[in-house]
């Protein structure tokens, strides 16, 4: 029930064939809100009302059959939410093309904001949020003799591996036998951190993270990043006090708290480089206009957004190119273009569909300084 990245930029290729839309379904299912089945579907029945309005809005500019393919996404929400068990959503997302065979659910743990839209593609910028703020964080968590790994992953978290390796305790007898335990303790507990290292290496292998938090006692912090291999050592972002033997829920909790102020931390770094770059004419966009240019052109490594940030603008159905602003036709392919209410999800959707990473600024005008949008390109 997690949801993968892979499959929602296998997601974002997905179009529709020509004059057909697809049905991008989001319920608010948060427990607070809706802690009973009959909550949820008083939720959805208002949203699926909704979503009948709006059909009939749009049906007489339709075919017969992109009409009939969007009453038969509406029919198969109806029947699915019957059976439907949220065990423990709090958002859920359905994308539906029946013309095409597209039916897509992802429950999330966060929570989705309700809304329905019919679209030529699936709008996925608020599963792009959610995938930007549930990065693959592994956490380490040793003392001298024991290592417990956890991993968090878009809300699913597990734990690895449990073991234990033997290590003497320092003698206070003095002479020459306390020297030789003391290089033996050090060694064991030499031995036992590559161990962890070792592990953490082939956590990475089966269980690709971006970051790792490592709970330690402070003294033996540096240590263990030290030894760390570089390839993992570069992903730490930061620390956590927990006993070994902690329960895992407050080993979580704690981690995430990390992982939050990590966030924020990517956020302003990245609004620091896109400036130094971009004012170097280089590899850095600023605004909507630009940053489609970059997109356009392939060339965008990390694209960055505030949450919720929407603009109209234009889009070629022949080549694909993104506009800012109202086009009569398209400058890149000369073909007929369309206006569209949301040009920032298209932006998303290419940009995730290309392979780059996207990251949402959830704090209110956070990204004020580079106008909402931004960019850093390839080298
Ligand atoms: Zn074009």
């Amino acid at each position: 029930m997690a949801v993968k990245t892979d499959e929602v930029r296998d997601l974002a290729g997905f179009e529709a064939p020509e004059g057909f839309l697809v049905t991008s379904f989001y319920l608010d299912v948060n427990a607070d809100e809706f802690p009973a089945p009959e909550h949820i579907m008083k939720a959805f029945d208002s949203l699926i009302h909704t979503a009948e309005d709006r059909r009939k809005d749009i049906e007489d500019g339709l075919s017969h059959d992109a009409e009939e393919s969007l009453r038969g996404d509406l029919a198969r929400l109806r029947e699915w939410i019957k059976d439907w068990d949220r065990q423990d959503a709090n958002g859920v997302a359905v994308f539906s093309c029946s013309a095409s065979g597209l039916w897509e659910v992802f429950a999330t743990p966060t929570v989705l904001k309700s809304e329905v839209s019919f679209e030529p593609r699936p709008q996925l910028a608020a599963l792009a949020a959610f995938l930007s703020h549930t990065k693959p964080t592994a956490v380490l968590v040793t003392d001298k003799q024991h290592a417990r790994i956890f991993t968090m992953k878009h809300g699913e978290v597990r734990e690895w591996t449990d073991f234990e390796d033997f290590v003497p305790h320092r003698t206070e007898k003095g002479g020459w036998s306390q020297n030789r335990f003391q290089r033996r303790s050090d060694h064991w507990k030499q031995h036992h951190i590559d161990k962890a290292d070792e592990l953490v290496l082939k956590l990475e292998q089966h269980y690709p993270f971006d970051w790792l938090i490592i709970g330690a006692e402070d003294q033996d912090r540096n240590e263990i990043t030290d030894r760390l291999h570089p390839y993992v050592k570069d992903r730490v972002v930061g620390y956590i006090n927990v006993r070994i033997d902690a329960p895992e829920a407050e080993i979580v909790d704690e981690a995430r708290h990390v992982r939050e102020e990590a966030e924020e931390h990517l956020i302003s770094d990245l609004i620091a480089r896109i400036g130094e770059y971009a004012g170097a004419g280089g590899r850095g966009t600023i605004g909507l206009k630009d940053t489609l240019q970059a997109i356009n052109e392939q060339k965008v490594h990390i694209l960055l957004l505030q949450q919720g940030f929407e603009q109209a603008g234009t889009r070629c159905p022949e080549c694909g190119m993104l506009y800012s602003g109202q086009l009569e036709t398209c400058p890149a392919c000369g073909g007929r273009v369309e206006y569209i209410d949301n040009i920032v999800d298209a932006a998303v959707q290419k940009s995730l569909e290309l392979g780059s990473s996207v990251e949402v600024a959830t704090e209110f005008e956070a990204l004020e300084k580079i106008q909402c949008i931004g960019s850093v390109m390839y080298y």
